[in-house]
């Protein structure tokens, strides 16, 4: 099925098609994301206006939309041009103003001739403790009282689109509404008490009371679960595929792991021991592994990758970690050298700086096999890079890896394993949304003894006592990390910033003690600034976010944030957890720029709260909507019209659960629900996943 099924071409057509569209206003919608009806149906009212006829203005709220009969009285034109027409309107208990601006008299005088009883609908407001109703939106007749709704729905509008085009439109794409078979589950569906598709577009358009506008109204929610649930069918079924494409077994026989473990100064936590059994169980199975490692900052994701690549090695294969940056691919590689060298383990580095004779001879070793373990940066990905016998691809810290991206990877079609770590713990409702296709492992458990880190939010004001206790701090042997704002969109000012920091903080602390680290520097400038913190001989790293993911030295113990109130919360937390790992106490200065604004205080007040990810990212999710959370358009997942991210987690894994099931049941959607299945895929655009089944 690579063509549209007819039942829903009604459905794509142009917009034009509908009453009071034309090719001007169609181009005006445009600017709401709607191009087609089907966009349309799926923009539904996020508000609504009481229209019940009511006896009086006397007495009511202002201001307030009211309708009320009245009897017409004198006209007043304005002395001025500029000034009000005013008409008097008697109601049954009171007298009202009816006021026009720019008003045409000879249209007015028609439509509220004098004496005549009318029906007038809009915003009553008093104006010098007179009520009046500027600009009625109905003035008629009594008799044709229904052509005002009850209640009326309010749109989303943009420019050249008014509410009344809006209603006009919407009523005429909804008679377009063609009947379709069932997609969801019945039992599902009867649970939840949910409508048939049709009548539940038909009722979100129509709704008669405000509470019908809410997120849990059965037709909403319907509605809501429908994108979900498309967007899990893709999920699905790329899932599917993956399972479908041959994996390789591979069992280790666990002497490499015994060797490491044994040299560990430490033992691997509760949940680092069930990531590994999920993982060793994966590899162990003709499948190909597609799991994702979530966890939060300092759990301990590195080893427990390090171990996954080992029980590659232990079959006589071999693995890759790929890293997000050059820093931390290097970083991972200090980590594990001496771990490969207790298991006698040959790991090695490429990156995008290896060019030439050293680079071709990594490759050589590599397609050897004499290259066990290859730690790397996108690099490791390039085509010319070829394994021995490649098990286990690691991608770590890729919360820029998109749903899409991982596909194409997948379809490559080596027999490889995936293991995905996520730099950050996500909220439930988008780890479902971004990592649906894959299985999950979560660390959710640190190791132990790790000290609290003090957190303090103190205003940008206070920065010379701000250095005069970093001065005191450094006397006494600490380090710190000093990170730089974050200039959107513009990487120049982003390290200008950090230059004159930088320059700052040496004039003021000494020169040798603080060092500095941007993107914009030449590598081996970076490397030497990075390793002499690292070793202890600057005692200060002024950075851009460079140092955002992953960075690792123990030794490090204060964190100061200059304009945190430009971070993600994510991003934070992310950053503060670079100190916090060793033994000694840490503390975390949030540096903001007064005035903050109340959520600006809010979202820095939960980081002084609590540590924990998990519980941070759902506030993050909660303040900023999911649309900033994720780049969108990278990470693959929809926009979605109805749904919410923000408040539907369970939606979410409802509609996963459902779609797992029905691909399980009926991998080629070919029964008479996967069917129904298949339009749903149409009708949600959901082209990756038709691309899969017209190819599966
Ligand atoms: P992340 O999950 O943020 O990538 P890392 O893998 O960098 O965390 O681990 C953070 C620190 O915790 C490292 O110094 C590592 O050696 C240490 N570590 C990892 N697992 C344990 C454990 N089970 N017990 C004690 N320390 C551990
Ligand atoms: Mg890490």
């Amino acid at each position: 099925m690579s063509t549209r099924p007819e039942i829903i071409f009604p459905l794509f057509s142009a917009l034009t098609v509908l009453d009071g569209v034309g090719p001007k206003i169609a181009k005006n919608f445009e600017n709401l994301g709607i191009t087609r009806p089907r966009d349309l149906l799926f923009t539904l009212p996020y508000s609504g206006i009481k229209r019940d006829l009511v006896a009086t203005v006397q007495g009511a709220e202002f201001p307030n939309v009211l309708t009320v009969q009245v009897t017409v009285g004198a006209h007043k034109v304005g002395r001025t041009k500029s000034a009000a027409y005013r008409v008097q309107a008697e109601d049954q208990e009171t007298t009202f103003q009816l006021v026009f601006f720019h008003a045409r008299g000879d249209y007015l005088k028609k439509m509220l001739p004098v004496g005549a009883t009318r029906i007038v609908s809009g915003k009553v407001e008093l104006f010098d403790g007179v009520a009046q109703m500027v600009h009625p939106e109905y003035m008629i007749a009594p008799e044709e009282l229904h052509t005002i709704p009850k209640f009326e729905p309010i749109y989303p509008l943009t420019a050249g689109v008014t509410q009344k085009t809006m209603v006009r439109a919407t009523r005429s794409a909804v008679t377009l509404i063609p009947d379709l078979a069932e997609w969801i589950d019945p039992a599902q569906k009867q649970r939840a008490g949910w409508p048939d598709w049709r009548d539940a577009v038909r009722h979100a358009h129509e709704p008669t009371s405000l509470a019908e506008l809410s997120a849990t109204n059965p037709a909403r929610e319907r509605l809501a679960y429908d994108e979900f649930f498309a967007h899990q069918l893709t999920l699905s079924l790329a899932r599917a595929q993956q399972r479908r494409a041959k994996g390789r077994v591979t069992q280790g026989a666990g002497h490499l792991r015994q060797k490491v473990l044994a040299a560990l100064a430490y033992d691997p936590t509760g949940a680092q021991t069930r990531a590994l059994a999920d993982i060793t169980a994966d590899m162990g199975d003709p499948h190909r592994m597609n799991r994702l490692l979530q966890g939060d900052v300092g759990s301990g994701k590195t080893v427990v990758a390090f171990l996954s690549l080992l029980i590659a090695v232990e079959d006589g294969g071999q693995g890759v970690l790929m890293a997000p940056t050059e820093i931390l691919a290097r970083q991972h590689l200090e980590a594990l050298a001496p771990l490969a060298e207790d298991a006698q383990v040959v790991i090695e580095l490429l990156t995008g700086r290896n060019k030439g004779r050293e680079r071709r001879e990594k490759l050589a070793a590599l397609a050897r096999g004499d290259i066990h373990i290859l730690i790397g940066t996108h690099a490791v990905f390039q085509s010319d890079v070829e394994f021995h016998d490649l098990r286990l691809a690691i991608i770590d810290e890729q919360h820029r890896f998109g749903v899409r991206q991982r596909m194409e990877l997948g379809q490559k079609g080596a027999a490889v394993d995936v293991l995905v770590m996520t730099a950050t713990p996500i909220p439930r409702s988008l780890a479902l949304a971004q990592y649906g296709d894959m299985d999950v492992s979560i660390l959710d458990e640190k190791p132990p003894g790790r000290k609290p880190i003090s957190t303090a939010v103190v205003s940008l004001d206070r920065i010379n006592e701000v250095i005069a206790k970093l001065r005191h701090a450094i006397a006494e042997g600490k380090q710190a990390y000093w990170v730089c704002p974050l200039v959107e969109e513009s990487e120049v000012l982003d390290y200008t910033s950090a230059e004159d920091r930088f320059k700052r903080l040496r004039a003021a602390l000494g020169e040798g003690v603080v060092e500095l680290v941007h993107g914009q520097m030449p590598n081996d400038q970076k490397d030497a600034a990075m390793a002499r913190f690292q070793q202890g001989e600057a005692q200060v790293l002024v950075a851009t976010t460079v140092i955002e993911v992953g960075v690792n030295v123990p030794t490090a113990t204060i964190m100061v944030i200059e304009r945190a109130e430009s971070f993600g919360l994510a991003q934070l937390h992310q950053l503060r957890g670079r100190v916090g790992r060793g033994s000694d106490k840490s503390t975390c200065l949030l540096l903001y720029k007064a005035p903050l604004s109340e959520t600006g205080r809010r979202r820095l007040e939960v980081l002084r709260e609590t540590e924990d990810g998990f519980r941070i990212s759902e506030v993050d999710l909660q303040m900023r909507g999911a649309g900033d959370l994720i780049g969108t358009a990278q990470s693959g997942i929809p926009r979605f019209r109805i749904a919410d991210m923000e408040s539907m987690s369970s939606l979410m894994a409802t509609a996963q659960s459902d779609a797992r099931k029905l691909i399980n049941d009926d991998p080629n959607l070919t029964s008479a629900r996967g069917e129904a299945a298949r339009v749903l895929l149409w009708l949600m655009d959901q082209d990756q996943a038709i691309r899969l089944i017209s190819v599966g």
